[in-house]
């Protein structure tokens, strides 16, 4: 037998962009679905580094961009949603720090050092005084000043966790290869056709399909017969340093170039160990191009070379490679801002940052809004549960 089930918006997906989405639709009275193929978070949110980027450090080249100003508002939708204002509710979820230091590098050029206390960052970024230095910089050897910026960082984990609690009643479990079938038709999406656990098959309709599945985007495009957009895979090689007691340490480097040389944020595995997440331009296209050991050599070169005063004895050091998921760009660069975009009854959405989450979310909203299609309902099929973080992975 197949019954039919009719619901205002399909999401799928299970990363930040699809749940956070789903927070946002369901409290203004869409009845949803979410449909992952994976545990959730798994991809590239829970391999995040949880800044919540104000934009400060896409204006290291010393000015302040058009990314920049699209994000100079996120800091704040996040603190708002972890003191529970708004429709989504993060207050359990974990701030690891409210701000990042920025430190530079003894070469860089005065002009862009002194740009971070100047007028056009007030308010996102302050000079700290001697006296205030973190451990990690509380030594004669560093020369250079250090700024606060007041770009939070957030504990990815915790963050999806408190996501998947609101929409875990609308939220399920498929396998593209033996129970789900997206029918297409025309570039269109006319139904999801779902064999349930008990062996009977139940006919998804809805008003909107929003694809928010990170990298499984692109395969769905191909499919669905959309030509534009297409999609882009810019790799990264991040490294992790792993000792029980490493200090908290979250911070942005500035150099001569345009991208920081390394953003480290400190996370802890599920033993309880400290570890030092290292990103920045270290970990992309030199990075990507360098085997594991190789990464760690260029990483080790670097901590000697920049901040010798830290001890990294007895340190473990390992890396890892995810791949970000976003609409082409044609150039390789980033692209400038969350990407949602409509082609009929498909909305196709790529956040470009877990920071763009809350930006996202909202033009689904109102590319959706307007739908009375659909009911509540439930479908026979398993939940999924939460993916593990990079250095929680086998
Ligand atoms: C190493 C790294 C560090 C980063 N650090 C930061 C940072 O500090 N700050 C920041 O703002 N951004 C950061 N980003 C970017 C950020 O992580 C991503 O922009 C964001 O997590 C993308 O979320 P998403 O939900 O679109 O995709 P993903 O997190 O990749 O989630 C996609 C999900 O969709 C589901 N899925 C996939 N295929 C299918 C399918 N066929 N059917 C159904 N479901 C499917 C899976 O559940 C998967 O988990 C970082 C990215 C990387 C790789």
């Amino acid at each position: 037998m197949v019954r039919t089930a009719h619901c205002d918006t399909v999401i799928i997906g299970g990363g930040v962009a699809a749940l956070w989405t789903a927070n946002v639709l369901k409290s203004a009275g869409q009845s949803i679905v979410v449909l992952t193929d994976s545990p959730l978070g798994a991809g590239q949110t829970l391999a995040a580094q949880g800044v919540i980027h104000g934009g400060v450090k896409y204006a290291v080249a010393g000015k302040l961009t058009d990314s920049s100003e699209t994000l100079a508002g996120m800091p704040g939708r996040w603190l708002a949603a972890m003191r529970g204002e708004g429709p989504v509710d993060l207050r359990e979820a974990t701030l690891l720090s409210d701000h990042q230091i920025l430190w530079s590098l003894p070469n860089v050029v005065s002009q862009v050092v002194s740009f971070f206390g100047s007028k056009a960052l007030r308010g996102r970024s302050a000079a700290i005084a001697r006296e205030d230095y973190p451990a990690v910089f509380d030594t004669p050897d560093y020369r250079g000043r250090l700024f606060r910026i007041d770009e939070p960082v957030v504990d990815p984990v915790s963050v999806m966790q408190e996501l998947a609690k609101s929409v875990a009643d609308v939220t399920w479990q498929v396998d593209w290869e033996a129970n789900a079938k997206l029918l297409t038709d025309e570039g269109q999406i006319s139904a999801i056709e779902i064999i349930q656990t008990d062996g009977s098959t139940c006919r998804l309709e809805a008003g909107n399909h929003v694809l928010a599945a990170g990298a499984g985007n692109g395969p769905f495009l191909v499919q669905i017969g959309i030509e534009e957009p297409r999609q882009q895979l810019r790799p990264l090689h991040q490294l992790v340093i792993r000792r029980k007691d490493l200090p908290p340490f979250y911070s942005v480097c500035v150099g001569n170039g345009p991208k920081p040389p390394i953003v480290v944020t400190t996370h802890h595995d599920s033993a309880g160990r400290t570890l030092w997440y290292v990103g920045g331009d270290l970990a992309e296209q030199s990075g990507v191009d360098r085997d594991e050991s190789s990464q760690i050599q260029a990483g080790r070169a670097f901590f000697a070379k920049w901040l010798p005063w830290i001890d990294l004895s007895g340190a473990e050091w390992f890396t890892c490679r995810v791949d970000r998921a976003e609409p082409l760009t044609g150039t390789g660069d980033r692209p400038p801002g969350a990407y949602c975009r409509r082609l009929g009854n498909v909305i196709v959405a790529w956040p470009t940052k877990l920071a763009l989450a809350p930006a996202l979310a909202e033009a689904v909203l109102n590319e959706t809004s307007g739908y009375r299609f659909g009911e509540r309902f439930t479908l026979d099929l398993p939940r999924p549960g939460l993916a593990k973080p990079p250095w929680d992975l086998p």
